[in-house]
């Protein structure tokens, strides 16, 4: 039984932030794929449900004039990773979001939904960090943009606001445009698995390809919030493209992540993991953006 009290379809965005403003026990469902387990479980009593799921104002990917490209945040994972920008614009996003669970949870949960629970296993969120994603939250006060970067606060936290929105996930031009990117969830299965551990990499390579311009690496699981590892990407710029460089941003990037153990997996094998994930990340980042390894 879901002990569900009072749910209430938003008719758009204005009218969710307006339901959320009125009713302080609002909680907001988009998929549901978390919010009706934690409802299962007995953690939302009495649940006051407003439903964002399916508003086409919050749903879809669109590119704006200067080259943004706008994610709606009750986006599907399966329509999410079908999307003609996705495809050829961040294909990496596309493969990340694909190894969601299976997929019955790929149709419902959507990629908003996986950001704002606050994870550091989800899926979505290595990726939309090494992509600098600006995150657009609206309420009744107004509107404001918080960088992916400085949205999570720790684990299954983030600066969201009970009553703020969710309204956007843009990706930037300068965050993309160039760049190839790589993804890779290690689990002890390859389907209806959260990540033992999530890398994303993406690499700019100068014109003849031989010379990093600019690395981005950033991990789920890695740390109790997913994180980027800028002094890792910083210390590879300049540096030509070679297995030893490989090597050195695997050891790198071991300075400033800090994984712990859980029942999935000790701390000390997710860091064997965090270095050869990575190392494989970034060949594969590599080749993608016409270099050679
Ligand atoms: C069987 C199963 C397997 C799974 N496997 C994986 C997996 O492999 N990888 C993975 O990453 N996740 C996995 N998940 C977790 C889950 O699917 C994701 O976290 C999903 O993205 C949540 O999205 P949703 O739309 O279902 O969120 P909901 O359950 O609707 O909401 C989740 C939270 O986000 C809030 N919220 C939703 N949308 C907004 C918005 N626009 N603005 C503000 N707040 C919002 C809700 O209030 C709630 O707090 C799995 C879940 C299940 C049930």
């Amino acid at each position: 039984m879901f002990d569900i009290q009072r749910f209430t379809a938003a008719s758009d965005a204005a009218d969710a932030v307006r339901l959320l403003r009125e009713d302080p026990d609002a909680v907001l469902i988009a998929g549901g794929t978390d919010v009706l387990i934690r409802i299962r479980e007995g953690k939302l009593p009495d649940a006051h449900l407003v439903s964002i799921h399916g508003l086409p104002e919050l749903t879809g990917v669109r590119r704006t004039p200067d080259g943004t490209i706008v994610i709606g945040p009750a986006t599907p994972f399966a329509v999410l990773a079908a999307d003609p920008i996705i495809q050829t614009c961040l294909p990496f996003l596309g493969e990340a979001v694909s190894r969601v669970g299976g997929p019955q949870t790929r149709e419902a949960g959507t990629v908003g939904g996986n950001l704002v629970n606050g994870a550091t296993s989800a899926d979505s969120a290595p990726s939309l960090c090494a992509l600098n994603a600006q995150l657009v939250l609206r309420s009744a006060d107004g509107t404001r943009t918080v960088p992916i970067t400085a949205f999570y606060t720790g684990p299954g936290r983030t600066v969201r606001r009970r009553d703020e929105l969710l309204t956007e996930i843009r990706i930037l031009p300068e965050d993309y445009a160039g760049f190839a990117g790589e993804t890779v969830k290690y689990g002890k299965r390859a389907a209806m698995e959260i990540a033992t551990l999530g890398c994303a990499v993406m690499v700019r390579l100068s014109d003849d390809k031989r010379t990093v311009r600019a690395l981005r690496l950033a991990y789920g699981v890695a740390a109790p919030t997913p994180i980027r590892c800028p002094q890792a990407e910083a210390a590879a710029v300049g540096k030509p493209v070679s297995t030893a460089l490989a090597d050195e941003i695997a050891h790198a990037v071991l300075d400033e992540v800090n994984p712990r153990s859980s029942w999935r997996a000790s701390r000390e094998f997710r860091l064997q993991l965090i270095e050869e994930l990575t190392r494989r990340a970034f060949r594969a980042a590599v080749i993608r953006a016409g270099g050679a390894i």
